[in-house]
């Protein structure tokens, strides 16, 4: 059993990886739910979903959202005067309704996704990394704003001044998450923005607990590759909370967490693996997976 921890785009290109070395059974990704926003009446799930879909290789090009998508109900909207700043194709948006009709009937957020993912035909798990309400906040130039409205209507414009994890403290990881990690044999840390992806998945109390307890070795993959952030915001939000972007930077945010770092750069004080972490094919995604697994099991040898 392998789990991974995973904002949106790079995290969930590791999982796809991941799924094709181990497959759907021995596989657990825990989704960031910071980003998470309620919309059109529908609760929407961006970094779930998108590792979902990513896992079910129904992820449109444009990196968000299922490819092939209709959008009669954004037309529709905008045609009745509702301002759609946030877009979301037919089926993308069918999803997420039926994830909100599952948490009206009082299912747990975990159990309202798991019935998106086996709507995809997913065998591997998609545990959001806690059930109860955590919403990422930004102030930029002076302003707060809900970390959606952030990323669309201000189009990330920093630089980024102060973060808040709002509901955090109330939140704790759910008994699926907590048993992915003390049945694992690796624990990954996907590339994904260290401040706003695993951030908040760090920051739920009793993560931290959870991940010192696990008897599996923890190896993260390094977001930045030829020291830059391959997409996102992550340079602004890692400047605001000083992380060099590099991979000394991200080995020292985690420091207290991860036993290896893969990184397309050296790195000094951890055990790391060097290589190119570039995952533009299916091909390499699978090839990073399978080394950061191979790191890991090096770990666990030892
Ligand atoms: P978000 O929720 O969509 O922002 O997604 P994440 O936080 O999971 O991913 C954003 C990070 O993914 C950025 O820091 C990117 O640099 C990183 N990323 C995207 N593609 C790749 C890739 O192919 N390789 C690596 N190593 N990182 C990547």
């Amino acid at each position: 059993m392998v789990a991974v921890l995973a904002g949106g785009t790079g995290g969930a290109k590791l999982a796809r990886g991941m799924l094709d070395v181990v497959g759907g059974d021995e596989l657990a990704v825990i989704a960031n739910t910071g980003d998470d926003v309620e919309v059109y009446g529908a609760h929407v799930s961006p970094d779930p979903d998108l590792i979902a879909y990513a896992l079910a290789a129904v992820l449109d090009e444009r990196g968000y959202g299922i490819s092939d998508d209709t959008w009669a109900v954004m037309d529709g909207l905008a045609w009745a005067g509702r301002d759609t700043w946030f877009r979301l194709g037919d089926r993308d948006l069918a999803l997420c309704l039926m994830r909100t009709e599952l948490l009206h009937a009082g299912l747990r957020l975990t159990e309202a996704h798991a019935k998106v993912v086996a709507g995809l035909g997913l065998s591997a798990r998609v545990l959001p990394m806690t059930d109860e309400p955590v919403r990422t906040h930004v102030r930029a130039r002076g302003r707060w704003r809900a970390f959606q409205e952030f990323m669309i209507v201000d189009g990330a414009a920093g630089p980024v001044e102060e973060v808040e994890l709002r509901g955090v403290e109330a939140a704790r990881p759910t008994p699926e998450v907590l048993e992915a990690l003390a049945a694992a044999e690796a624990i990954v840390i996907g590339p994904s923005n260290p401040v706003i992806s695993i951030g908040p998945i760090l920051a739920v109390p009793g993560m931290r607990d959870a991940l010192a307890e696990a008897r599996a070795p923890i190896v993260a993959v390094s977001p930045f590759v030829g020291g830059r952030a391959v997409k996102g915001p992550t340079e602004a939000f890692c400047a605001h909370a000083g992380i060099a972007p590099s991979a000394q930077g991200v080995a020292d945010a985690y420091a207290d967490v991860i036993d290896g770092l893969v990184a397309d750069e050296p790195v000094a004080g951890l055990p790391a693996l060097e290589l190119d972490t570039l995952m533009d094919t299916p091909e390499a995604r699978e090839r990073v997976a399978a080394a950061t697994l191979d790191l890991a099991r090096s770990l666990a040898a030892r």
